[in-house]
């Protein structure tokens, strides 16, 4: 079980924060294996772009690899560098592919870049006949128009003889743009264009699905799947969440304050008080990624009546009220029982009692935006597993 509640480090900074973050590698891990078992028979990458996914990559990527995982796909080669040290064996793809001035560093920190346009591929095989061979991606293009090759170009590379020697693709992949929606037909389109491709490169390695792709099914799963936001235990479909909560978010009350009727709450006077009311001052706002966007009221996404952000306390759940400013939020705990709530407290902004997708949804935006997105200050607290 997902354990949030013990604290290995009673008298640390971690009591006394103004954010924090745990973060229950335990959780991570199982979720990875759980995505590994949804992959079949075929072989689960861990992707860790965006210092994975806000959670950080060193803690993160140990985890994956201690779990058993050596495939990681990183977005540029700065994070892949970074992750070679805890991931000495694995396989790391640069999702962004490499660019002049780059070589070195691909070399000597053995990075496959994922090479995704023709620009690229030009670059990449004069690099190969002057350094000599080094293992490649490709990505191909099947509808996103974001990067890749195009299915043209990809299938006439495929049949290509003329490639330098040192030229030596171990894997070619493609990315859904709708595997978060099972019932686009789009999906099977490109599920079919992908399949020419794979054939194309016989003898190749291919990938086509990240986290959502993998609930498609067998079908979409090649040889390698590239889960993401579901090993960090966010929504990869809309509504579904199968996996274990990985990471909470609290902030501390700094003061609790009551409030007469008829007056008003934060920036802008938006919230107006309809009765005698408690408000609990917590010390996160949008600097801290808890977005401007999650307010009570007072910003255009709340204009349609739809009410802002819940926190959560003492088995409570507790709206935002008013506009987020940047350090400091306000909640409505005219509902807690006072014994409930005191300074020093710690709000949950999301975690395994207030999902983050629930939260994301708030504020107009998916838990992606919202994990690599959590700002500098929070006190990071990990979890590791037994
Ligand atoms: C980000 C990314 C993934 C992982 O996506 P999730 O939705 O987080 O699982 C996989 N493949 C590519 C190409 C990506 O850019």
């Amino acid at each position: 079980m997902t354990d949030f509640d013990s604290d290995p480090s009673p008298s640390g900074d971690f009591d006394v924060a103004p954010v924090r973050l745990t973060v229950d590698l335990a959780a991570l891990s199982d979720n990875w294996r759980e995505m590994q078992r949804r992959s079949g028979r075929v072989r689960t990458a861990a992707v860790v772009k965006a210092d994975a996914y806000g959670l950080g990559i060193e803690d993160c990527g140990t985890a994956f690899y201690e779990a058993g995982a050596r495939d990681f796909f990183v977005a540029v080669a700065q994070e892949g560098v970074t992750l070679r040290s805890y991931a000495p064996d694995a396989r790391i793809y640069v999702l962004s592919g490499i660019w002049p001035g780059q070589e070195q560093m691909f070399f000597e920190n053995d990075l496959v870049p994922v090479l995704a346009s023709e620009e690229q591929l030009a670059f990449w095989m004069s690099v190969v006949s002057e350094h000599g061979d080094h293992p490649c991606a490709l990505q191909v293009d099947t509808g996103f128009n974001r990067l890749g090759l195009s299915f043209e170009d990809a299938l006439a590379l495929a049949g290509d003889v003329s490639r330098p020697a040192g030229f030596s693709p171990v894997l070619v992949l493609s990315h859904l743009h709708s595997g978060d929606n099972p019932a686009s037909p789009l999906n099977r389109q490109q599920l079919e264009l992908f399949q020419q491709v794979s054939a194309a490169f016989e003898g190749i390695e291919s990938s086509l699905s990240a986290s959502a792709g993998i609930f498609l099914g067998p079908e979409y799963h090649f040889d390698l799947t590239r889960p993401g936001i579901a090993l960090y235990g966010g929504e990869s479909v809309g509504g579904m969440m199968p996996l274990k909560p990985v990471v909470k978010a609290e902030a501390r009350v700094i003061q609790v304050r009551d409030a007469a009727a008829g007056g008003t709450v934060s920036y802008g006077a938006t919230h107006q008080l309809s009765r005698e009311s408690r408000l609990a001052i917590v010390s996160a706002g949008y600097a801290d990624g808890y977005l401007r966007s999650l307010s009570g009221s007072g910003v255009p996404i709340r204009t349609g009546g739809s009410s802002g952000a819940f926190g959560f306390i003492a088995g409570h759940r507790v709206p935002v009220i008013g506009r987020v400013t940047m350090d400091l939020t306000i909640f409505d705990v005219t509902d807690v029982p006072a014994s409930d709530i005191r300074t020093g407290d710690y709000i949950e902004l999301f975690g395994p009692n207030m999902p983050l997708d629930d939260v994301a949804r708030a504020a107009g935006t998916i838990g992606y935006e919202l994990l690599t997105g959590l700002g500098l200050r929070y006190e990071r607290r990990y979890i590791y597993p037994e």
